[in-house]
């Protein structure tokens, strides 16, 4: 990798300049972009200047993506796709420090989680690799002096827009499959955290891509990059993670074009604690899936229902816990949870505190920003925790996307049942508890995409993931993940080629 992606390991120190942008294999100005000053959520100062794009370079990226799909990269076969792929992924797991710290720097997620989380990705990439040639069809037999099959074909130009809060994440899931498939790639990073997304440019032009199968294009969302690749008629698909608002309006922005789409969007996951479960386990379940990524998961289990029986234990826990929880600068590794990921995230999540105060819930931990010492200047919120929280509140129905668990009690499986299913979203939910019969009847009627028993967050390479109701469309991961990357043609031979004269008689 060039040494700008290089290894930062300290906040503070010289503002890194990246000033161009991957477009058809060569690192270019932009022509009516500019530069972003991406800021260090631990401190508040720019770190990186960045280049974006606008409506004439993402043409020039769609022209190219174009051009590779249907020139070279159609030509090359899917054995030698998932090879390329492979070499790539080997090329990420070799990185994987670099591109830890480059996001731990950018999104102010703490350096343990993401080097967990992109620890894992070569992972992912493997596995597309390996379902690149096994998207065959279907030969249905007829009888009719026909024969009849089906072929799955790439979708084409794929437009990929994704969030601040898992860049590197929402990016393996959407080029993994997409590049297994066949297709090429415009990929448009969060304007908040864009540089990761050109560190993994650097990687496939290292791996030998050919130019234009994928393209980068930093930029803003809506004026910018984002919105001209919902609208621009040469993109056959949009791949989209955010939120629910900018779904909508990319499905308006793109109606004209007719495109296809799949959307990772927002949650307000229900964590079920039945009374008969293991609760010790299921606090550290609970209490993880509240504040990791400093609550700024879509799969969040931020509404803790909890029987009656250990409401009451449960809520001492969680207020115990938040005290362990180790709020620090993100590159150190010790931290547990670093800032939010910007000053509006952190008012954002301080006001849904004011908010749940007036709503009549009660704070037991945290609720205040964090500002003393090394985190003066950052967006640090302390992991916060509201007891005696209804579902009918705005704390448990919108999504705060801080550290804030609202806990919930209720009285029995039907309750918690109607509980969790109130809501908006259906994207993830968790259950804790003993009872084999009450795992299999609460997880089958609850409406969520992903639904964990005894465990939460447990997402990989094989599992789909995606939601229900307003938590989106499609499947990412998974042989699923394939679907939303791949058309199907079918193909009708006669055998006689004969064909009946419809107006002899
Ligand atoms: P966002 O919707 O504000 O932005 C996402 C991306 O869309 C950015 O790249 C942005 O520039 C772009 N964008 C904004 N307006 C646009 C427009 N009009 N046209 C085209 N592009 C536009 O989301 P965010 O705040 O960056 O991310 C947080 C959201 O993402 C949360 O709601 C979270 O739940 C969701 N999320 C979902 C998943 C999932 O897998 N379901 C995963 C991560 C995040």
């Amino acid at each position: 990798m060039n040494q700008q992606f290089s290894a930062i390991q300290r906040h503070g120190g010289p503002v890194e300049e990246y000033p161009n942008l991957y477009i058809g294999g060569s690192w270019v100005a932009p022509q009516d972009g500019g530069m972003i000053e991406s800021i260090d959520p631990a401190t508040g100062a720019v770190w990186a200047r960045v280049a974006y794009g606008g409506k004439a370079d993402v043409d020039r990226a769609v022209a190219a993506a174009r051009e590779a799909f249907e020139g070279e990269w159609s030509r090359i076969a899917p054995h030698e796709r998932a090879a390329m792929l492979r070499k790539f992924a080997d090329l990420y797991a070799a990185k994987v420090e670099d591109l830890a710290q480059l996001e731990t720097r950018d999104s102010g997620r703490a350096l343990r989680e993401t080097r967990a989380d992109i620890g894992m990705h070569a992972q992912y990439y493997h596995w597309f690799a390996s379902l690149a040639d096994k998207h065959d069809g279907r030969s249905i037999p007829m009888g009719d002096a026909v024969h009849v099959f089906t072929s799955r074909l790439p979708v084409g130009v794929v437009g990929m827009i994704c969030p601040w809060n898992v860049p590197l994440m929402s990016a393996c899931w959407k080029l993994g499959p997409a590049l297994a498939a066949g297709c090429t790639v415009v990929l448009k990073p969060a304007e908040q955290t864009p540089v990761t997304a050109l560190a993994l440019a650097r990687l496939f032009e290292e791996a030998g891509f050919p130019a234009g199968v994928v393209n980068v294009v930093p930029g803003y969302g809506r004026g910018g990059a984002g919105e001209a690749l919902a609208e621009h008629e040469g993109v056959d698909k949009i791949a989209f993670t955010g939120e629910g608002e900018t779904a909508r309006a990319i499905l308006r922005t793109g109606a004209q074009s007719l495109k296809k789409y799949t959307f990772e969007l927002g949650g307000k996951s229900p964590h079920i604690l039945f009374a008969d479960a293991d609760v010790e386990q299921a606090l550290n379940a609970a209490t993880n899936s509240a504040w990791t990524l400093c609550g700024q998961s879509c799969a969040l289990g931020s509404r803790v229902m909890v029987q009656r029986p250990i409401y009451d234990q449960v809520v001492e826990a969680f207020a115990a816990r938040a005290a362990k929880v180790r709020v620090g600068l993100p590159l150190d590794p010790a931290t547990h949870m670093g800032p939010q990921s910007s000053a509006e995230q952190m008012e954002k999540t301080l006001r849904y505190v004011q908010i749940g105060r007036e709503e009549g819930a009660e704070l037991v931990a945290g609720g205040n920003r964090l500002d003393a010492g090394a985190l003066s200047n950052g967006y640090f919120v302390e992991p916060t925790v509201f007891a005696g929280a209804r579902n009918d509140m705005r704390i448990a129905r919108e999504e705060i996307f801080g550290p804030v668990a609202a806990l919930i009690p209720f009285d029995d499986e039907e309750e918690a049942v109607a509980l969790a299913n109130d809501t908006a979203y259906g994207l993830t939910a968790g259950l804790w508890t003993r009872d084999v019969g009450r795992a299999h009847r609460v997880s089958a009627r609850i409406r969520a995409g992903i639904v964990w028993v005894n465990t939460y967050r447990y997402i990989r390479w094989t599992t789909p993931y995606g939601g229900f109701k307003a938590s989106g469309w499609g499947r990412e991961n998974g042989v699923e993940a394939m679907d939303a990357y791949l058309d199907t043609r079918t193909t009708v031979i006669s055998t006689t080629g004969k064909f009946p004269d419809a107006y002899a008689d």
